[in-house]
């Protein structure tokens, strides 16, 4: 039996005075958890995340990581910095990057098998775009982008990281895939990494996320596949945030 994930996404959302707030109503009203619970907060407020939840059960980590060790990368933030800062994990590839700062799949694959190195789990996002989606391409679209990252990491790697599937017409949009839907995609993914280690493939953690709220989590998360979420708008709330993870 797979522990279920529920990662919050804050985007590039906050500011010190309203983390507080954020953070505080999390940790206070935290259930006893029966899941693993992770915030990933924009880089500059991983030392509040380390101050204020060590200790607790809620772990914490960033949006995105260099592939690059260390050096004159101007803007970059290096995957040991993030474990100097006390993060468990890292997203890569969200789709926002993907579309907006052109990363590939290449690249992806790189900042996974970074990640990986310096001893954090990176969540790596994959999702088709509602055109890809319309064309029948869903599976051959997420199956390239996990292909490229099990071809780096390998099979002593693939199980080392968390799958995060989002497909990019569900984020932010209320729109929000069944639940058949997102477990036939998650069945396609499990299966890529079944092909490469069979065993990692029963343990990795395949995440939903895309418009995942506390109204549509419980029905979601009980189907097979799916091992958690990677929530964005109802991360911001911590009674939203709350209600998921009593969902899990
Ligand atoms: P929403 O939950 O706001 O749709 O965002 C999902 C997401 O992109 C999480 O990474």
């Amino acid at each position: 039996m797979r522990r279920k994930l529920i990662a919050g996404n804050w985007k590039m959302n906050g500011s010190l005075a309203a983390n507080a707030v954020l953070l505080d109503g999390i940790k206070s009203e935290l259930p006893q958890a029966s899941c693993d619970v992770a915030i990933c907060a924009p880089a500059p407020y991983l030392a509040q995340c380390k101050s204020v939840l060590t200790g607790t059960p809620v772990s914490w980590g960033a949006q995105d990581v260099s592939e690059h060790e260390s050096g004159a990368y101007t803007g970059e933030v290096a995957a040991a910095m993030l474990t100097d800062f006390g993060c468990t994990y890292v997203i890569v590839g969200h789709s926002e990057r993907r579309s907006y700062h052109g990363e590939t799949s290449e690249r992806v694959a790189a900042k996974a098998a970074r990640a990986i190195k310096s001893g954090l789990v990176p969540i790596v996002c994959v999702g088709e775009s509602l055109e890809e989606r319309e064309a029948g391409k869903t599976d051959s679209v997420v199956g390239a982008q996990l292909d490229a990252v099990l071809s780096v990491l390998g099979a002593d790697g693939c199980g080392k990281m968390v799958i995060a599937y989002e497909p990019v017409w569900a984020i932010g949009t209320g729109k929000t895939a069944t639940p058949q839907m997102a477990q036939d995609v998650h069945a396609v993914l499990r299966a890529r990494v079944a092909a490469l280690n069979p065993a990692a493939a029963e343990t990795v953690q395949i995440l939903y996320g895309g418009s995942m709220k506390p109204d549509n989590a419980r029905e979601l998360l009980a189907m097979q596949d799916i091992d958690g979420g990677l929530i964005g708008g109802a991360a911001l709330k911590a009674a939203d945030f709350l209600a998921i993870i009593r969902s899990a």
